[in-house]
């Protein structure tokens, strides 16, 4: 996949030649937030990146923008557990990164789920190492396929959102090469990445935007990394230390410690010449391979629906779904009348939060593609309750008026519509009359309940914020300000306060927004919501509701509030009452099937009383759609887990209670399981997961024998037959662990080491063959910098999950040191 630099390589050390030390220091800073300068004196065009990793977002801030694709979010994607897909998905997102006026994807995201409650555990793929390296590869060839460049970041220990610009992650080498890097490795091995961003955290001690091994001896010398190192978003925090450690791009732009004081560095002989050389050398190879060297027309962004990219999403939907459970009630035959009940029916969950969002072309709720397939009659609704974070926001005609003064003073210098009272701001804004740090913003509109009762004003804000409901203070985040899990740890938590409402009375509300002018991101954001608690008769009039059906679907889970980048969750139980309303409806109606939609695992305490289980993720624009044809058995439940769910939040990997391994302590985050991670700590600590790594139910069945092996030259080959033995079409995906027993080190019980998705017709059987190479028998010896096959007897089990391995075989191999 890689480009042959061979090609390119002589004219860009002329063009690197030609170009002065401030243009060559130019380069290696950005612009503005997305894009690097153009070099107008030698035609160079301007590199232009977009968020990443689910789309392609665009220029601009969080909310808004021109529309764009969702696809799936990176677990829904690790379920299906099919890198040809995943690379189909690679090249499609291409199209739309071109559509938005750019060369580079800020994507894949390919840290490891240590924890379950980690912000973007939804962005990422796996627990799994193997998993997780097989699927970073797919997406880097597809997208690089259609020349744009993949950014797989965070490169690397970037696996909480808990002060995640200042931790340090403390992680042993053995670890780091046989987990957390292992993603990274493939990615510039096999898929041959253009870009890496390095993380925000700390490894050890030292910034990885400033990391001298992790980015010279790692990832250049051993894995010989030929393409362009950008640091994540204002994670770069060094003028020499970072340019000299290897670190191509300082972003956003404009720069903060290069310009200038880079080029007064290298006159002062603190960083060499040649080095600023080779870091330009490997932009201008970045730009090269995009298309973006000679790139010279104007910035445009364009929304492009197409109907290929909506059935792939759809597709791909339904390949991540898993089915956890199903006592049979599934697939649903023609049914007459189907309660539709929970608070995610009818909205659209399609994404997470953070710089993974993006303004979706179109969303397709539960609801909506039920109603599309079976029609709105057989139909009934009730929400029964509410799981949101933050309170819902406060929508209605909206007027927004801008100060050039965070005291409100003067006339307005901008006044504008709004719709709904959220915004997100990074500089430059849009009208020019502002500057972030130094403005505030009132916004005005009213606000009429359609039901009596208490109701809940709410503010969170990057900035200071104040709610008045008729002219009175209701809900107050600037006088006693204080940080919380928000706006990438840039805001406060929501601040509420309470009023008794009347249906159908008209109140004005008020918010103040007032900017901060030492914002650390220079991010200005807010959020005022305002609703009504959930009560014992919401859920009782659900119940109701699912009682008079022939089957009750409840669709419960998080959203992108709860997960999103910038705050973990503080346990997986699920928000709100969700918990009563399932139990509640299961008590009603013995057909009702879950519906859940988070980006993680969650406790189920009334797994044992429901029909069916389904995980459906967060899987793009399609998602109601890509729901209802699994529900209804017009495509398979594709996925399996990628992730262990554990029964509690206790028994996950880092649920011990030692603040120091999760979520940190006094700025050091210890990774101490090592490499007992995700299903190899549940095996090590012989704790039995609620639903193990890997598992899913199909609505065939299926039957695994046969197994052999034949030892190679180095590699080991493996035989087996898979088989259908149901009378309906289905997929499933074959797993392969490896074991080391006789180890000297303590190694898992079993790792993942290969797998393959197979679809098979009713009664079909076939036989599969996967190779297992000498690294998949080898450990890492620290001492010996080198991986090690220890001389015995290994097992090699396969089967359908983690815990479900019919079949196992023996092999003896001699001893090996491979390099790294
Ligand atoms: C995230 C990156 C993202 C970047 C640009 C950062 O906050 O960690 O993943 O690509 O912002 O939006």
């Amino acid at each position: 996949m890689t480009a042959d630099p061979a090609a390119t390589a002589p004219d860009l050390r002329t063009l690197v030649d030609a170009l002065t030390l401030e243009e060559r220091v130019a380069l290696l800073s950005g612009a503005d937030f997305w894009s690097l300068p153009a070099i107008d004196r030698l035609g160079l065009g301007a590199l232009r990146v977009t968020d990443g990793p689910n789309g392609a977002r665009g220029g601009g801030g969080l909310l808004g923008g021109v529309t764009a694709a969702a696809y799936p979010v990176g677990i829904a994607l690790g379920a299906s557990w099919n890198p040809d897909l995943v690379r189909e998905i690679g090249a499609d997102l291409a199209r739309e990164v071109r559509s938005k006026g750019a060369h580079v994807s800020l994507a894949p995201t390919c840290n490891i789920q240590r924890s379950v409650t980690n912000g973007r555990n939804f962005e990422c793929y796996s627990e799994d190492p193997e998993l997780s390296a097989a699927l970073a590869t797919a997406a880097i060839e597809g997208l690089q396929s259609e020349g744009v460049a993949a950014t797989v970041k965070h490169f690397v220990g970037n696996e909480s959102e808990i002060q995640r610009t200042t931790m340090s992650s403390e992680i042993d080498e053995r670890t780091l090469r046989e987990v957390y890097l292992r993603p990274f490795e493939d990615a510039v091995k096999v898929a041959g990445t253009w870009g890496v961003m390095t993380s925000y955290n700390r490894l050890g001690g030292t910034y990885t935007s400033e990391h001298a091994w992790l980015l010279g001896t790692v990832l250049r010398e051993e894995w010989g990394f030929d393409g362009a190192v950008m640091s994540d978003w204002f994670g770069s925090h060094t003028t020499d230390l970072s340019v000299i450690a290897g670190l191509d791009i300082e972003m956003p732009g404009p720069t903060r410690d290069r310009g200038d004081a880079l080029i007064a560095a290298v006159r002062a002989g603190e960083v060499p010449e040649a080095v600023v050389r080779d870091r330009a050398l490997a932009v201008l190879g970045l730009m090269a391979r995009t298309g973006a060297l000679h790139d010279r027309r104007p910035h445009v962004e364009r929304a492009e629906d197409r109907p290929e990219t909506r059935d792939l999403i759809r597709r791909a939907g339904a390949e991540g779904i898993v089915l956890l459970k199903n006592d049979g009630v599934l697939p649903l035959a023609d049914p007459a009348r189907v309660a539709v009940i929970g608070p995610n029916a009818k909205v659209a969950r399609i994404m997470g939060g953070g710089s993974a969002q993006l303004n979706p072309h179109y969303s397709v709720s539960p609801w909506q593609g039920l109603a599309a397939r079976l029609g709105e009659g057989r139909l009934t609704f009730a929400r029964g309750c509410t799981n949101h974070r933050f309170e819902p926001v406060w929508e209605g005609d909206l007027r927004i008026d801008f100060y050039g003064n965070r005291a409100f003073e003067g006339a307005p210098v901008h006044s504008d519509e709004m719709a709904a009272a959220e915004a997100f701001w990074v500089p430059p804004f849009a009208f020019g009359t502002v500057t972030d740090g130094n403005f505030s913003a009132r916004i005005t509109g009213s606000f009429t309940p359609a039901r009596s009762g208490t109701h809940r004003f709410g503010v969170a804000c990057a900035g200071f914020a104040k709610m008045y409901l008729d002219g009175a203070l209701i809900a107050d985040a600037m006088t006693d300000w204080t940080p919380g899990r928000t706006y990438f740890e840039q805001g406060c938590d929501e601040v509420v306060g309470e009023a008794e409402l009347e249906a159908g009375r008209s109140y004005e509300v008020r918010l103040d927004f007032v900017s901060r002018p030492d914002a650390e991101l220079r991010i200005s954001a807010f959020h005022a919501g305002i609703g009504r608690p959930t009560t014992d008769a919401d859920i009782a009039a659900a119940a109701e509701v699912a009682a008079t059906a022939e089957v009750a679907l409840v669709f419960v889970g998080r959203s992108g509030e709860w997960d999103t980048e910038g705050s973990d969750l503080q346990d997986i139980a699920l928000p709100g009452r969700q918990d009563a309303l399932v139990a509640a409806i299961a008590a009603a109606n013995p057909r009702t099937v879950v519906v859940l939609q988070t980006g993680g695992p969650v406790e189920m305490p009334w797994a044992d009383d429901v029909a069916a289980i389904l995980q459906a993720w967060y899987p793009g624009q399609e998602a109601g759609n890509a729901i209802a044809d699994v529900l209804l058995g017009d495509a398979e439940p594709g996925g399996r887990l990628p992730q262990t769910f554990p029964r509690r939040w206790q028994d996950n990997p880092t649920g011990g209670q030692d603040p120091l391994v999760y979520p940190g302590h006094e700025g050091r985050v210890r990774y101490d399981e090592g490499v007992f991670v995700g299903h190899r700590h549940y095996d090590r600590a012989g704790i039995a997961p609620l639903f193990p790594f890997g598992h899913g139910l199909s609505y065939a069945a299926f039957d695994l024998s046969d197994l052999s092996c034949t030892v190679g030259q180095g590699d080991v080959e493996l035989r087996l037959t898979v088989r259908n033995t149901s009378d309906r079409s289905g997929s499933t995906v074959v797993q392969v662990y490896v074991g080391d027993p006789q180890a000297r080190v303590p190694r898992p019980v079993r790792e993942l080491k290969a797998f393959r998705k197979i679809a098979l017709d009713p009664g079909a059987a076939r036989e599969v063959t996967l190779r297992l190479d000498p690294r998949a028998f080898a450990f890492f010896d620290t001492e010996g910098g080198t991986w090690r096959v220890e001389a015995g007897t290994f097992t090699i089990e396969a089967g359908l999950s983690a815990a479900d391995l019919p079949l196992t075989v023996t092999v003896d191999l001699p001893g090996q040191e491979l390099p790294v």
